[in-house]
């Protein structure tokens, strides 16, 4: 054990009130019931950064785990259905993928589908695009949405899909539930943190005015500006920028037009790329750009240009270094959300890392005292995962055939981290890709952006021999067929919204 104390820990204190900080509450508050306190701080004069829209199918089990009805949520937060990413103008100019959520075509014998299709084509045969054979990819490009079926012999069960939602409102609406459930929300601005002069641990926070809050277990959900993990127990910040150079964006929300799209798009740009991201009421938008590559006025020009509808606000603009603390959990302190790191919303991970710190958190939680095995496998598998989403995102970066920049000739011939190296020289060879434990991103993924990106195998895995290539195209065939007339089946995706969960 290390530190103190040895009495049963039954005050957490929340700092920070945007998706993290209220994610994080709404989850610890079925503590309250245990006799534990919960008490959430927020600056309304800070404000949030509240432009995390689009998410990750895994946020449905976090809302499940808090018993959310779905319909609900939809209809508070003006959500609409995601069903995977649109990738433009990355492989190439001109050139556009889709990474689907769900699964494509089905295994067979041990199979992966996928290398019935790398087959196939490498014979020379024509299997159109792998996205044919995802069902979530098809009904995207069709405009179409119904939620899975639970049978899982039916296509309908291949599905998957996430939100497109104002942060905002989805953090008032779990505010609603957690206040609901006992957690008790301060308004000030903390100007000061107290440590223990022994241990380090901190022991209480000073708001402006004469208020002090104390408590034993601390959340820092503070946002980039990592009151307590960073300033004040001083965890150093590592900068993944030579990976990730993009490092500011814009941001302007605009009138709604045209058709809704169950996908969030994202397009390239020559030193960045912007992202589209359809609510009920309104379009985010914005522009993640690096720096050194581009000046913000230029980079603000290109998002405008690109908007489809009249802005509805001033562009804000945003600033972040890509990277993270070099640990997330430091004495009595657990650092969710900005205040731990940050991703560029590319694959739209941010708020599934919090998701992921809240959940292993609960895993994890202390009970007398801080042991250093729980802190130390939290850090362990937090900062795995962490490697692994920049990885995806740096292979979406550095997988292009693009050199119309100085930006994406850095990007294509940059060294890369070694784990992604040794993912890229597997699947080079005969097409392997395998998830490890805890990995966030399924091996359907990653086929999607590496075939997507152009990076072609040099060849099959040995297995796919003992298919006879008349038989498994048959059966493509088939799974295609299938899946297109199953896609065109379906709502489209605003009339599923005006049958299920209409804003009003
Ligand atoms: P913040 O929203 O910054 O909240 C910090 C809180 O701390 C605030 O309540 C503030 O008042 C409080 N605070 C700070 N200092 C003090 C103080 N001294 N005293 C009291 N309170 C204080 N994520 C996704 O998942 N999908 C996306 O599409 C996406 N897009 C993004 C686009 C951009 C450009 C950026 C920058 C981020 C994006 N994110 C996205 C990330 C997402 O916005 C964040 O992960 C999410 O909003 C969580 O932020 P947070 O709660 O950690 O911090």
């Amino acid at each position: 054990m290390t530190g103190t104390p040895a009495a049963r820990i039954t005050k957490v204190v929340i700092v920070g009130g945007g998706t993290a900080g209220w994610m994080t509450a709404a989850a610890l508050s079925r503590l309250v019931a245990t006799g534990v306190a919960v008490t959430l701080v927020e600056s309304e004069d800070i404000g949030t950064v509240g432009v995390g829209e689009a998410t990750i199918p895994s946020l449905r089990d976090y809302n499940r785990m808090l018993g959310i009805d779905e319909d609900a949520l939809v209809r508070a937060t003006g959500a609409t259905f995601k069903l995977g990413i649109e990738f433009r103008d990355w492989r190439r100019l001109g050139d556009s993928y889709l990474h689907p959520f769900g699964t494509h075509g089905r295994d067979i014998e041990g199979v992966s589908f996928h290398q019935l299709w790398l087959r196939q084509a490498n014979l020379g045969g024509d299997p159109g695009p792998i996205g044919d054979y995802c069902l979530s990819a098809v009904a995207a490009r069709k405009g179409r949405f119904t939620r899975p079926a639970s049978n899982p012999q039916s296509v309908l069960s291949t599905l998957s899909y996430a939100f497109h939602f104002d942060a905002a409102l989805y953090a008032k609406f779990l505010r609603g539930m957690a206040e609901e459930a006992g957690v008790v929300r301060v308004e000030g601005r903390v100007a000061a943190v107290d440590r223990d002069a022994e241990t380090g641990f901190i022991t209480g926070l000073r708001l402006d005015g004469d208020r002090c809050i104390d408590g034993e277990l601390f959340i820092d959900c503070s946002g980039f500006r990592s009151l307590l993990l960073g300033d004040a127990l001083g965890v150093p910040f590592t900068s993944w920028q030579h990976w990730l150079p993009c490092d500011r964006a814009w941001a302007v929300p605009s009138e709604r037009q045209g058709t809704l799209t169950p996908y969030t798009r994202a397009t390239a740009e020559t030193a960045g790329w912007r992202w589209r991201i359809p609510l009920q009421h309104r379009v985010g938008n914005g522009h993640v750009y690096a720096s050194d590559h581009v000046d913000d006025d230029a980079a603000l020009r290109a998002l405008l240009a690109g908007l489809d509808g009249k802005p509805l606000a001033e562009p804000r603009q945003l600033r972040f270094v890509a990277g993270r603390r070099e640990r997330l959990w430091e004495k009595n302190c657990v650092a969710i959300g900005l205040s731990g790191g940050f991703l560029e919303p590319l694959e739209s991970t941010s708020i599934h890392l919090i998701q992921s710190g809240i959940t292993r958190l609960m895993a994890l939680f202390p009970d007398r005292g801080f042991g250093g095995v729980e802190i130390d496998e939290y850090n362990r598998v937090m900062l795995r995962e962490y490697a692994q989403v920049r990885d995806f995102i740096i292979l979406h970066y550095h997988a292009t055939e693009r050199s119309d920049s100085t930006f994406w000739n850095h990007c294509r011939t940059m060294t890369i981290p070694d784990m992604l190296q040794a993912k890229l020289d597997l699947w080079s060879g005969k097409a392997r890709t395998f998830r490890e434990q805890g990995e966030l991103f399924t091996p359907d993924g990653w086929i999607a952006v590496l075939l997507g990106q152009g990076v072609r195998p040099v060849s099959t895995d040995p297995l796919v021999a003992a298919l006879p290539p008349e038989e498994s195209a048959r059966f493509m065939d088939h799974v295609r067929d299938m899946i297109g007339k199953t896609a065109e089946a379906m709502p489209t995706h605003e009339q599923f919204i005006a049958q299920h969960c209409a804003a009003t």
